[in-house]
């Protein structure tokens, strides 16, 4: 595996492959990897479609807000590294954010619509940082796959949004969640859960199954399936709710009324200092 942190010189090593005809996969990341990112990486490996997986590695400043975790978002590069290895990355990108970000840097990419809810709302900037620096990566790596996980739901509907958009001629490939034995999404964040907290964390999947459960017995009021939510979570002491929402996928608008397709139900809570996030897709039968 090769490791670079430079543009040029990840630019230079991926000229070669391509000229040999060799198809790139590229799977972008804020490091401290766990086993969500690597299941991306092991289908980046397996893909028919691809002969070189790519991972970067890049805390991407843009995307935190002011009173958010950019400055304790926890790092491990050295034991990313042997992880990024065992998943048979080939090549692993690490630039550092003045490379990313030089000064005078004066340009983003801002996806309108689909980010004016869910973690968009909370977040206010989130996703035209997220935006902003898939498009660069995508541009240095020129990808002929990218993958993402569907933990985070919204992400995949804005970067599919920008790619289609804005013409990034790259495939992207979607990973179901990754998930401890009790249903917690794996995350980074959860590395702040006190073991009490990690207990709690658990209402997240727990609630999102229960109510899943009801559109399967014929709940179809999307109101009622947000307020169950809200209700579910809210019950847990430990967590403060951020928002629970029932949309239709995958242009995640508010639904009064399930019809049948795929809905998303998405929450996310604060259990101590980490916000943690969920979602379920679930299919509305006829
Ligand atoms: P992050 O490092 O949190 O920015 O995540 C990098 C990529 O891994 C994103 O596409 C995430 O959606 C994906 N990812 C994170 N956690 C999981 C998980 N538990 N299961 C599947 N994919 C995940």
């Amino acid at each position: 595996m090769e490791l670079f942190e430079r543009i040029a010189a990840m630019r230079a090593y991926l000229a070669e492959a391509r000229a040999r005809g060799e198809r790139i996969g590229f799977v972008p990341t804020m490091g401290f990897l766990h086993k969500g990112h690597l299941a991306l990486i092991r289908s980046a490996r397996e893909d028919d479609e691809v002969d070189r997986v790519v991972v970067s590695i890049f805390v991407n400043p843009l995307q935190f807000g002011p009173r958010e975790d950019y400055r304790d978002y926890p790092r491990n590069l050295e034991r990313d590294k042997k992880l990024c290895l065992s998943g048979g990355t080939d090549a692993l990108f690490v630039p550092a954010v003045e490379e990313m970000y030089p000064e005078g840097f004066a340009t983003h990419v801002e996806v309108t619509g689909v980010t004016d809810i869910l973690c968009g709302r909370s977040r206010p900037g989130h996703f035209r940082g997220v935006a902003t620096v898939v498009a660069k990566l995508f541009n240095i790596v020129q990808p002929d796959s990218a993958y993402f996980g569907i933990k985070d739901a919204q992400q995949v509907v804005v970067i599919r949004r920008m790619v289609e958009d804005l013409d990034f001629p790259v495939k992207i490939k979607v990973h179901p969640t990754v998930r401890e034995e009790d249903g917690l999404a794996v995350s980074s964040r959860n590395i702040y859960l006190s073991a009490e907290e990690r207990r709690a964390a658990t209402v997240l999947y727990r609630s999102l199954k229960r109510a899943e459960e009801l559109v399967v017995q014929g709940e179809r009021n999307g109101l009622r399936l947000k307020r169950f939510l809200e209700d579910a979570i809210g019950a847990e002491p430990l967590a403060r709710l951020d928002y629970a929402e029932v949309v239709s996928w995958p242009d995640l608008k508010p639904l009064n009324e399930l019809r049948p397709g795929q809905v998303l139900l998405a929450v996310a809570a604060y259990f101590g200092r980490a916000r943690l996030i969920d979602n379920l897709l679930v299919e509305v039968k006829a």
